[in-house]
């Protein structure tokens, strides 16, 4: 048996992991639940996720990919050791390669720990590769032709958007808005409208079952459940996906604004590739309905995307220990 390749999506909300010749094999939350003092971890992913509002005094419930930036490192390093050895199972013999996605507003410091985590966690060979390549080789993207590609990806805590030519990123830019800003404007505009307070989940339940970029044609509404500020007692409210639309312009105009200066700094030639091809969705932000219409309409290009986005950058890390150009030009590296 060969040694396996691994490609490691460490996103803001999610983990995935994929193995070349078999697909996605972990998405778990990105959550770690750790004792007080931050010394030790008691559970990752979907086990840390089920203790969420329901720990006692000594343990914290914490993201290890805070706003798109490595929150502790004893987190980071204890969530890759979990999740490699998981995916190693008793097959151990053999050392995997190792490709790391990070954000790529991660400093050069946050790298080096990374890459020495995976190593110490059990990598033979650990790579890092930024967030918008992993996305665009995800998405197919012809990305070493001597073209503009032009890629966004929405995540729960970040959205990175970048210009790729030539397998290199020649522009990028990162913004700490996302799905989590998203769910927060839900909550205020429900707590201003209707004087009702509603959890973090509940805002997501809300924007994944009604929530849409421009107002729809034939409008959607949910029931939501919420404590009454007032009387303090639970209420229930009916909620369409206009409201939501009202509620999500501000977060959604960040996202446009960090595209038109990624689009302002990239060469004319390059610009004019983008023109004609269109700018690449990725990440589950790129689920919201009518995301790529809206972004078109306020940007001026054409917006598509990717296929199962949420997996996309991912499938892109792990594909990338098959690109050497990309392995050659970019990524630090270390054995
Ligand atoms: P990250 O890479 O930061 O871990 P993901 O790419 O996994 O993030 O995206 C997570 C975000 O996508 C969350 O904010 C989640 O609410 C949002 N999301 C997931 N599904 C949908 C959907 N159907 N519509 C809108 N947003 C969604
Ligand atoms: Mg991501």
């Amino acid at each position: 048996m060969l040694a396996k390749r691994i490609g490691i999506d460490l996103g803001t909300s999610t983990v995935l992991i994929y193995v070349r010749g078999q697909g996605i094999v972990v998405n778990e939350p990105s959550l770690v639940a750790v004792n007080r003092d931050g010394t030790r971890i008691l559970a990752v992913g979907r086990k840390a996720y089920e203790m969420v509002g329901r720990t006692p005094d000594g343990i914290q419930v914490v993201r290890p990919m805070r706003d798109g930036v490595i929150a502790d490192f004893v987190v980071t390093e204890g969530t890759l050791h979990y999740f490699i050895s998981r995916v190693q199972g008793r097959q151990r013999i053999f050392k995997p390669e190792i490709m790391i996605c990070v954000p790529s507003g991660v400093t050069s410091v946050e790298r080096r720990a990374v890459t020495e985590a995976a190593i110490s966690a059990g990598a033979r060979q650990a790579w890092l590769i930024d967030e918008p390549l992993a996305a665009a080789i995800g998405a197919n993207l012809p990305i070493s032709e001597p073209r503009g590609q032009a890629v966004c990806d929405i995540g729960g805590g970040t959205t990175e958007i970048a210009v790729i030519s030539l397998s290199g990123m020649v522009v990028a830019h990162s913004v700490r808005v996302g799905g989590n800003k998203i769910d927060d404007s839900i909550s205020a505009h429900i707590k201003r409208r209707h004087n009702l307070l509603i959890g973090e989940r509940t805002a997501e339940e809300i924007k994944i079952a009604v929530g849409s970029a421009l107002p729809l044609r034939e409008p959607l509404s949910v029931e939501v459940r919420g404590r009454d500020l007032i009387s303090g007692l639970p209420r229930n409210v009916t909620v369409t996906s206009n409201d939501v639309t009202d509620a999500i312009q501000e977060p959604l105009g960040t996202i446009v604004g960090a595209v038109r200066s990624v689009l302002e700094q990239t060469p004319p030639e390059l610009a004019s590739d983008i023109l004609d091809r269109g700018i690449m969705l990725s990440g589950g932000g790129a689920l919201l309905r009518g995301i790529d219409r809206y972004l078109s309409m306020h940007t001026g290009i054409p917006a598509a995307v990717a296929e199962d986005p949420q997996t996309c950058v991912a499938r892109g890390t792990g594909q990338a220990l098959e690109h050497f150009e990309v392995l050659k030009r970019n990524q630090l590296y270390l054995r």
